[in-house]
């Protein structure tokens, strides 16, 4: 069996792939493949709506917020968000712990007025990295939303807390969404790029508050990143991505099955740990973020001896173990661990962190 640890797309949930496998071909005995078949057909229409009920079952998603299944990455709602929000010389407030923060900080910044608050802290010797405490941030007064990255999974670094904002509170929830328990209502719009713990590429869920709306201007937008629309037409203005968000349903259905979020959640903890506490035992392994701000999703580390990474990624390769690069931003390795790594990969991982040591240390 080989365990994937790739950062995303993910590794998705076995069962999951098995029944895609077994009802490709024939989908609810129609004799051809969800893939070939209208999404204006009913059949499709109820499988959307099981796995928007499912969704909000997860998540405890009430009639308040909206649910849209859209095209595209997480990226795309890095321009969407500020086209939509920044009209008329308002300002908002960007977040940032890390590289895709600074992303969606980058983005922003092309549409309109926006307050920086640099969350992230590097240690210029050791270069550990610690998120500020809250209180020494430089606020925005009154921003129309503020915006930040509950996880960061190329560092691997989290907020343990949410920011408190006096304007809508956004998040960038692509790669820690499911995986741990939320109040949505704290929040006035999540989205979520699938390919991490929802489904496959090409589709991103946005959690949108209605109320929201109001405050958005959509005259100049493309009819397509009118959340508005969106909502009224059932992320159906055009042919949806009708694989993935079946394919998103049938996780939902597992992860029901397997408990739901507090569940995921748990698991979560426990398989982070396991690989923290093989990398703090001594300095062989090291890991650059402050503990109190460690990811439960993306556990990145690198080796005391960076000369030896190649030959860690090619012998965890032989022992079926892949997806083990870091970001090729930072380099380094980095052990994904989603909703579908099964403790044991991470046990797996961690006996062969463990032998890679005794061979090399
Ligand atoms: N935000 C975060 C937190 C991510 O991890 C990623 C993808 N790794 C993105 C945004 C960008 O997602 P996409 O490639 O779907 O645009």
């Amino acid at each position: 069996m080989t365990y994937n640890f790739c950062a995303g797309p993910a590794a998705l949930p076995q069962k999951v792939m098995q029944r895609a496998q077994a009802e490709l071909l024939d989908w609810n005995g129609t004799g051809i493949s969800v893939m070939e078949i209208s999404h204006r057909t009913q059949m499709y229409q109820d499988c959307t709506d099981r796995a928007e009920r499912n969704l909000r079952k997860l998540l405890n998603i009430g009639e308040s917020h909206a649910v849209l299944f859209l095209h595209g990455g997480a990226s795309h709602q890095f321009s969407n968000i500020p086209m939509s929000l920044l009209s008329s010389g308002a300002q908002a407030e960007y977040i940032t712990n890390g590289i895709w923060s600074d992303m969606a900080y980058n983005e922003a910044v092309r549409f309109g007025n926006i307050h920086h608050v640099k969350a992230l802290q590097i240690n210029d010797v050791s270069g550990l990295r610690t998120l500020k405490e809250p209180e020494t941030w430089d606020r925005c007064e009154k921003p129309v939303y503020t915006h930040y990255t509950p996880n960061e999974t190329i560092e691997g670094i989290k907020f343990n807390h949410m920011p408190q904002t006096n304007g809508a509170l956004i998040a960038d929830m692509s790669s820690c969404i499911l995986a741990e328990s939320i109040n949505v209502n704290d929040f006035d719009m999540i989205y979520a790029g699938a390919q991490k713990n929802i489904g496959p590429a090409g589709m991103t869920i946005v959690i949108i508050k209605r109320e929201l709306y109001e405050r958005m201007n959509f005259d100049t937008l493309p009819k397509l990143f009118n959340y508005e629309q969106q909502d009224k037409k059932g992320s159906m203005i055009n042919t949806p991505p009708t694989f993935a968000w079946y394919l998103a349903g049938l996780v939902f259905e597992w992860l029901l099955e397997e408990g739901g979020v507090a569940k995921m959640e748990a698991l979560s903890i426990q398989k982070s740990s396991l690989l923290y506490n093989c990398i703090d035992e001594d300095d062989f392994y090291v890991n650059l973020i402050n503990p109190k701000d460690r990811s439960l999703m993306n556990v990145s580390f690198r080796l005391k001896d960076d000369n030896l990474n190649n030959t860690f990624l090619s012998e965890a390769k032989e022992a079926k173990l892949v997806g083990l690069e870091g970001h090729r931003s930072i380099g380094g390795m980095r052990a994904s661990i989603y909703n579908s790594m099964p403790v044991e990969g991470v046990q797996q991982l961690e006996a062969f962190m463990r032998k890679f040591k005794s061979k090399y240390g």
